[in-house]
């Protein structure tokens, strides 16, 4: 798989001149190799060359990390080496020279420093028509992390809001995506509560949730490197008239934008579909984020469903629909699923209650 990956990458860089591709911390490393490198001082870097076979230098301590593959070699280096001067020669005469989006740039400025005379490009052009199309592999990894927050959405509909803390119920979330099979999280889980769920990303206090407040979870895990996103939002007690009103307009502007995935439209249609719905009923001042996202290795990337994207929808795209509606000093909510566009339509990979219920 990583050959294969690999071997469509160097066609890209052959056909677009690239002499050599950089890649470290971040997605593009694992997507390329299944190694994920630690985030820290010492540098890790795939160096791919239009032809043979790429060589990921890392710290000679992070070697047992890596699984081998034939498709990349690995160079250890030790502590007294010199790393960037490794990655320099291994990159050959400066030419054009494509770096992953992530990559820290005190690495970065040392290599364009050393690398007088190359011209220095994103790597993502190259990277990103392969990494938005899922193949179904990947869409399976997504479903299986998808379906274990569709059943910690189903847990916390009995679990108890009342009188708990926001910050208490992000533990409980987060401990609930690792029992249902995650082995990481995607991001830190959101719970906000009454006012706060008017901020789309608030972070769960200390604040003590009580009747009448509608409540925004946002969470999602990781499994084989593939995230979840998932956002229900819930009321303690019975929803005032105002909120039971804002959210059936929400609930049919998610439907409707879900309904209208397939090949061939925009991601600026999608976004379209639902903040029309929501602008129609009134509340279009308060819907006051893009419709939603591309998700992978990531769990934000490409393509992103907001107006000015007129990106064409193609088969294996996954991305978030996550409308909301944010009522400053009174309440918020937002329903998101994650969808992946099929041959002829759309695959909803969530599948929990998306009903305004009652905790
Ligand atoms: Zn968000
Ligand atoms: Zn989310
Ligand atoms: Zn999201």
């Amino acid at each position: 798989m990583y050959a294969n990956r690999i071997d469509r990458l160097q066609t890209a860089m052959t056909d677009t001149g690239v002499t050599a591709v950089l890649l470290s911390v971040g997605t593009d490393l694992p997507y390329f190799t299944g190694y994920e490198a630690m985030p820290l001082e010492r540098i890790t870097m795939l160096v791919v060359r239009p032809t043979g076979v790429p060589t990921l230098v890392i710290p000679e301590l992070e070697v047992p990390r890596v699984k081998v593959d034939p498709a990349f070699e690995v160079r250890g280096w030790g502590e007294m080496e010199d790393s960037i001067g490794i990655v320099v020669d291994l990159a050959g005469d400066a030419g054009l020279v494509a770096v992953g989006d992530q990559c820290w740039s005190g690495f970065l400025l040392d290599l364009q420093r050393r690398i007088p005379g190359a011209f220095w490009q994103s790597a993502t052009p190259l990277t990103l028509p392969m990494r938005m199309r899922k193949t179904a592999d990947e869409v399976e990894a997504l479903r299986a992390t998808a379906a274990s927050a569709d059943r910690v959405a189903a847990r916390l509909a009995n679990q108890p809001f009342s009188g708990r803390t926001e910050a208490d119920l992000t533990v409980w979330i987060e401990a609930a995506l690792r029992e249902e099979g995650n082995d990481g999280l995607s991001f830190q889980a959101i719970v906000a509560s009454g006012p706060n769920a008017a901020s789309p990303h608030h972070h769960g206090g200390s604040r003590v949730m009580t009747a009448g407040d509608t409540v925004v979870c946002d969470f999602g895990g990781r499994m084989g490197g593939y995230c979840s996103d998932t956002t229900r939002t819930f009321v303690v007690g019975e929803p005032s008239a105002a909120v039971a009103a804002a959210h059936a307009v929400l609930h049919s502007a998610q439907q409707a934008a879900v309904a209208a995935v397939r090949p061939g439209v925009t991601a600026e249609s999608i976004d379209r579909v639902a903040r029309q719905v929501i602008e129609e009923a009134g509340y279009g001042a308060y819907f006051i984020h893009r419709t939603g996202h591309g998700i992978g290795l990531d769990v934000h990337e490409h393509p992103y469903i907001v107006e000015g994207n007129d990106l064409i929808l193609e088969p294996g795209m996954a991305f978030s629909i996550e409308p909301g509606i944010y009522m400053p000093g009174e309440y918020g909510m937002r329903i998101e699923d994650i969808v992946v566009v099929t041959e002829d339509g759309v695959d909803n990979l969530n599948r929990s209650s998306r009903e305004l219920v009652s905790v």
